[in-house]
């Protein structure tokens, strides 16, 4: 399953910034994900997927959509936190989108305000099979 590395882009869309402190945890020596390959990349098109963290602002929103479509396919998305899972305590409205399923294809949701290192880590690597299964040539 880690046979390759899996690189993301973290977009912050409008967090309140725990979410991205739980994010940033991952590469500190206690989780240290970049031991199984896994790391975080400036540029969508050198990454496999996007992770968003917060509700999608209105003002982000077009940065949203284009990084998702600079990411090379098979890509997926992962949204962290309640906030980009369902808009969380700001919801929809005049400035927010909502969660970040309103914008992209949502692959997996985690769950937490914030969520723990650990719930991040087990929903990248749910992501990882999604991926796996996408680059595999279809049977028959
Ligand atoms: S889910 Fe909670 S911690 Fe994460 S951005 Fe929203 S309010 Fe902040």
């Amino acid at each position: 399953m880690l046979g390759r590395s899996l690189h993301l882009r973290h977009l912050d869309a409008g967090s309140c910034n725990a979410c991205d402190w739980e994010l940033a945890a991952l590469l500190n020596p206690v989780y240290d994900v970049r031991r199984l390959g896994i790391d975080f990349v400036a540029s969508p098109r050198h990454a496999d997927g996007v992770v968003v963290t917060g509700p999608v602002t209105r003002n982000l929103e077009a940065a949203v959509r284009r990084t998702f479509e600079a990411i090379p396919d098979p890509r997926v998305v992962i949204a962290v936190g309640a906030c980009a899972a369902s808009g969380g305590i700001v919801g929809v409205g005049y400035a927010s989108a909502g969660g970040v399923d309103r914008v992209l294809p949502v692959d997996v949701y985690i769950p937490g305000c914030p969520p723990r290192p650990e719930a991040i880590i087990f929903g990248i690597l749910v992501a990882l099979g999604r991926l796996d299964a996408r680059r595999r040539p279809c049977q028959g």
